[in-house]
């Protein structure tokens, strides 16, 4: 230290000085972020909402009534003067979010974003990566809607059994492409073309089609028409394929009188020829209400949501699931452990006795869902 000129010593504190100061800006930086995260937790109201749409907000082509009243408490007509964070979960399908979105804001009089909607195959979204370079087949929908779809979602070789139909009309002879149909078709030659997943995204339009062609890539480990593999995977390009389907509903509600089949359906008749033909069940992933996967899924898109609102990624302290379906909404809900609220505008009947899967509390409509959950939020600040 003896050794240390004026200089060199005024040089060392001057930096020590720096160095506090730097510290201490720091330090404030640091507490005024804290104060502005409480702050902005502090503005993130207690709850959040997930709806179903058919049978909540409208039903077939109506709107219920009370669905604009519900959705204008959440756009701040409530008590707490804020927007309430709210995301639609639905297990309907078979266009584009942006067009389903467009439409919906038409009927329901406010705007709903693609970013706070989410259909049965949205969540499709997050294997396209795992998939993007690779073949898969789109199952569902009318033409190639569903491949545009695909297409959109990162899935960049996606094709439909139309496709494979154009490729070779003997693979179903009892079906003839009509001009729409081929024209929506692109050209595969699909001996050179190993499919390695499943997606039905939607109902398929023609179930025969779609389960042969669906046994046929599985059997022949992706090569439709190739030599079946007996489950024995014998080359290095050869997995088995994945199956994926969006939505379990067995059933679901038309104009009709009775309950039509829905995809569920597929997938039992699909599974039940591929057993007769080889005496095995094949293995399946499936999203849509009620599984967890789908829940987790709408978490996070509502916490997506409510930093869209607010700047700040979290989720609200409770979120509610209003919907009309016991087995789906209610059961999913349950499990996902959020608050769950049965309407009484859909599929269930309060005159044919207790839902299966009990909801925190039931409800006329979705706009007295909406109040009494309001209420409940503000009784428990
Ligand atoms: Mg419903």
């Amino acid at each position: 230290m003896a050794l240390l000129t004026n200089a060199a010593l005024l040089s060392r504190q001057n930096s020590r000085n720096a160095l506090t100061c730097i510290r201490t800006v720091e330090c404030m930086r640091r507490r005024s972020c804290r104060y502005l995260q409480h702050d902005a937790r502090a503005r993130v109201p207690p709850l959040g909402f997930a709806f179903d749409i058919d049978g909540v907000l409208v039903r077939g082509e109506d709107v219920i009534p009370e669905a604009r009243r519900a959705l204008a408490m959440l756009e701040g007509d409530n008590r707490f003067n804020m927007k309430i964070p709210y995301i639609l979960l639905t297990n309907g399908g078979g266009m584009s979010e942006e067009l389903r979105c467009e439409k919906l804001s038409q009927k329901l009089g406010t705007e709903i974003k693609p970013s706070q909607f989410l259909q049965a195959h949205t969540i499709f979204k997050a294997m396209a990566h795992k998939y993007a370079d690779t073949p898969v087949l789109v199952i569902g929908g009318k033409n190639d809607v569903l491949r545009k779809v695909a297409e959109g979602y990162g899935f960049k070789q996606a094709y439909t059994t139309l496709d494979v139909l154009a490729w070779n009309e003997t693979v179903w002879p009892f079906h003839d492409l009509s001009d729409e149909e081929r024209l929506s078709t692109k050209a595969v030659d699909f001996s050179q073309t190993r499919i390695s997943a499943v997606f039905v995204f939607h109902d398929p339009r023609n179930w025969a089609l779609d389960i042969q062609v669906m046994c046929d890539a599985i059997q022949s480990a992706g090569i439709i028409g190739g030599p079946y593999t007996h489950g024995k995977i014998q080359g290095s390009g050869e997995k088995p394929v994945e199956v994926v389907f969006a939505n379990p509903d067995l059933i679901w509600r038309s104009e009709f009188d009775r309950p039509r089949l829905g995809q569920g359906g597929f997938r039992e008749a699909f599974g039940a020829v591929y057993k007769a033909l080889t005496g095995t069940e094949y293995p399946y992933v499936q999203y849509g209400k009620p599984t967890k996967e789908t829940y987790d899924f709408a978490k996070s898109v509502l916490a997506a949501r409510v930093e869209e609102l607010y700047g700040f990624r979290q989720l609200p302290s409770s979120i509610y699931m209003v919907g009309d379906n016991p087995e789906s909404d209610i059961a999913g809900a349950n499990k996902a452990n959020w608050d769950s609220v049965l309407v009484h505008t859909g599929v269930y009947e309060p005159a044919e006795g207790p839902p299966r899967h009990t909801p925190t509390f039931e409800a006329e409509n979705v706009e007295e869902a909406v109040k009494m959950a309001i209420e409940r939020a503000a009784v428990s600040q």
